[in-house]
């Protein structure tokens, strides 16, 4: 069964291997077991439903929100060669004949329907002729009230378990939380589902928080610093949209705005720009969403604070879905929660007055601010939101973690006075005013309040306003203060804010030091990872010939090329087709639609710059989300798949008695056969083949399987190759077996 898959996935896709979650997940389609499953976005949710779809008979409905997502999908899919066509009310008269006469086409596999269609009267009985092999509901979340995103007709959804009471169903979202989850089983009536749920780390994303300050030129620079690459830029309101866009445009950048006060022409003719490449920069609301499915974005900046962190989430996962490295940069000002709070005051009949969801709104604001205020790990801070936990000490891949720090002398003395200050003040007032009387600032709303009279007036006038504002939040993440209040925040002092005031408590307060990265001068080790071998000017020929193909044929640009591929390809540089067929990404109808020009533009450029082809053994591929603790094994499970090797029972047999996935048994054997005197290697991978296997790999390189499995004339499977990887590779490196 898993020899099908893996040969499914490098014929269509060009991919070696399945992350750790999408096998289970096509198991349970395979095995016609109801599924839900929750990925963050990026993590490779289409191919789980798409594979069991293509090693099925029968035809699979996919159920899909929007009609721009329907459309990348199919055309996403035609382009890899696989039978799929979209049934929605976008479709001209004829074209929904066509498409509804090709469904009794037996070369279609995959049909994505609207909800409203699938539900539709007049179609039922075409829907009954189709009879579905299985029916997946993509964008699940969609049919909670919980969830961000309800859409009234995902609601009725549930009416097509009566119509198809023995076909298997499966949900697929984003989104985490227990609340929706347990809705999307109850409202689809799924039965025993299988419910896997991905890591929610998104390894690849780096993440900062920035505070503003001449926000427009901060966001002009960081846009600068990502020449030729694509972006969103998301404001809070139409207004800053418009204002933004004209201000970059104006300074050389061919950016496009997009909102909701735009009319629905000239909101798709952004999106199709943005898609084929032809437009890099886009400036939003949070207007332009779910229908962004685009692999290559390599920045997302918020010009303002989201109002929860689950959008923020979202947004910022529009970011490297193809798991390259990615720039997520917010900038924050304390006046952001404030610009929420009277967009919910002004909208308040939105939620008809009601004080719950009021309060609900203003706590998502509060999180959400805490986020940008503290100094924690923001992937580590994400990930525990999201309910799991986070083992890194550094990530290496936040503003936190990776800017350098300078203590400051004489913390507790400043702390005091800032402390006393807001006793002071009586615990009345929000964060600027505390700061403007702690700078003796010549405000009319202090000398009114006679502030200018209070001893603390002045007392620290010789640190800039941000510094002391960094210091705040540092006080407050740490506990020694607090910020309390819905619409109004003020500053009150805790029991430890007392013993700081009473010399019992010392404190630690920090400055930044310069930060190459975040001042955009400087690479993280991953994206300078990522680039490595890759020639930039071959990189930048095949970027336009993506650009320009894009453009033609109006299919989205990275469904051409991902920039994974893009980057192997301009640092393998193969000199003829079965070169080209070992480069990641690069499957069968993607070497007969583009390969011989591709090739051209390859050999033309190495040419001309004298530069070596066929490099293999520098290939590279995009690392994949680790393994979450929901697919992991338990050592019992472990202790006894060990006793199941001995007896030489097949790697199969043994995933279907454990519950495990095939390759989660794969990587136990792995294990188990690293222990020298393990007599059962005969069973699983005997000498003479290990020898064959290890002699391909000093020929092609190690890196990869596929190049031994091609070099081996596809002769010995890849479970065997895996074993052998393994075995040369040593303890510890589970891993990155599994990853390549
Ligand atoms: P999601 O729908 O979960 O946001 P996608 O299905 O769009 O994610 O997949 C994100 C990207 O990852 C796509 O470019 C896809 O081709 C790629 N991808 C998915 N599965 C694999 C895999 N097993 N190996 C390599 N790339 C993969
Ligand atoms: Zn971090």
């Amino acid at each position: 069964m898993n020899e099908k898959i893996l040969e499914v996935l490098k014929k269509f896709w060009g991919y070696d291997t399945l992350r750790p979650l999408q096998e289970s997940a096509i198991q349970s389609a395979l095995n016609k077991q109801d599924s839900v499953v929750i990925l963050p976005t990026g993590g490779g949710k289409s191919i789980c439903y798409q594979i069991p779809a293509i090693l099925s008979d029968g035809i699979t409905l996919v159920v899909s929100p929007l009609i721009s997502l329907m459309k990348d999908q199919v055309d996403g899919l035609v382009a890899l060669g696989i039978g799929a066509i979209r049934l929605d009310s976008s479709l001209s008269h004829s074209e929904r004949r066509d498409s509804e006469k090709e469904l009794i086409d037996k070369s279609i596999r995959i049909v994505y329907i609207s909800p409203e269609k699938i539900l539709s009267e007049n179609f039922r009985n075409l829907l009954l002729e189709i009879n579905p092999q299985a029916i997946v509901i993509d964008e699940a979340h969609c049919l909670s009230q919980w969830g961000h995103d309800f859409r009234p007709e995902y609601h009725k959804l549930g009416s097509l378990r009566e119509i198809f009471p023995n076909i298997p169903f499966h949900a697929y979202t984003a989104t985490a939380t227990e609340s929706v989850r347990n809705d999307i089983v109850d409202k689809l009536n799924l039965r025993n589902p299988n419910i896997l749920i991905g890591n929610f780390d998104r390894p690849n994303l780096f993440y900062s928080i920035r505070q503003k300050n001449q926000l427009s030129h901060q966001i002009l620079n960081l846009v600068m610093s990502h020449k030729n690459e694509s972006g969103i830029i998301y404001c809070i309101r139409r207004k800053d949209v418009d204002d933004l866009n004209e201000f970059l445009r104006s300074n050389g950048i061919s950016s496009m705005p997009y909102h909701a006060g735009m009319s629905n022409e000239e909101r798709k003719e952004v999106q199709d720009a943005f898609r084929t490449d032809q437009c890099e920069t886009i400036i939003a609301t949070v207007a332009f969403g779910m229908g962004i499915d685009k692999s290559n974005i390599r920045y997302v900046v918020h010009a303002g604070m989201p109002k929860s962190i689950e959008h923020y989430q979202q947004e910022t996962g529009r970011a490297g879905r193809d798991g390259l490295e990615a720039e997520c940069t917010l900038f924050y000002s304390g006046g952001d929660s404030f610009v929420w709070k009277s967009i919910l005051e002004k909208n308040s009949e939105e939620y008809n007055s009601d004080p719950i969801i009021l309060e609900n709104r203003l706590r998502l604001i509060g999180e959400m601010e805490n986020y940008c205020r503290y100094r924690v790990c923001r992937h580590k801070t994400l990930v525990n939101y999201f309910g799991q936990n986070y083992e890194k000490e550094n990530c290496g891949a936040c503003d936190v973690c990776t800017e350098e720090r300078e203590e400051v002398k004489e913390a507790t003395l400043i702390a005091r006075k800032i402390l006393s200050c807001v006793l002071r003040l009586g615990e009345r007032f929000g964060v600027s005013h505390l700061i403007s009387v702690l700078r003796g600032e010549n405000l009319k709303k202090i000398r009114e309040l006679s502030h200018d009279k209070l001893s603390t007036f002045g007392i620290l006038k010789e640190y800039p306003a941000d510094t002391l504002k960094d210091w705040i939040n540092q006080l407050v993440s740490n506990q020694f203060l607090e910020i309390q209040g819905g619409m109004y925040p003020i500053v009150k002092l805790n029991s430890k804010s007392h013993g700081i005031l009473r010399q019992e408590i010392e404190v630690e307060l920090f400055v930044s030091k310069s930060n190459p990265i975040l001042d955009g001068k400087g690479e993280t080790s991953q994206k300078s990872e990522n680039w490595e071998g890759v020639h930039k000017d071959l990189f930048e020929e095949l970027r336009l010939y993506r650009k320009t193909m894009s453009g033609i044929k109006n299919i989205a640009a990275f469904q051409i090329f991902s920039d994974a591929t893009l980057r192997d390809l301009a640092r393998v540089r193969p000199s003829d087709l079965n070169h080209l067929r070992m480069v990641y990404g690069i499957g069968e109808q993607k070497l007969k639609d583009y390969g011989e020009q591709v090739l051209k533009i390859i050999r033309d450029v190495c040419r001309e710059k004298k530069i070596e082809m066929d490099r293999f053994e520098t290939q590279r591929v995009p690392k994949p989300e680790k393994k979450s603790k929901s697919d992991s094994g338990i050592s019992v499970t472990k202790q006894k798949a060990f006793e199941l090797f001995e007896k030489g029972v097949p790697i199969d047999e043994i995933a279907n008695e454990l519950s495990r996935s095939h390759s989660t048994v794969l990587q136990y054997l792995s294990e188990r056969l690293l222990n020298s005197d393990f007599p059962e290697r005969i069973s699983y991978l005997d000498e003479e083949e290990f020898r064959r296997i290890e002699s391909a790999m000093k020929k092609v390189g190690r890196d990869r399987m596929k190049p031994v499995y091609l070099e081996l004339n596809e002769t010995v499977s890849y479970d065997k190759i895996r074993l052998a990887f393994a075995l040369e590779r040593g303890k510890n490196n589970e891993s990155q077996i599994s990853s390549k």
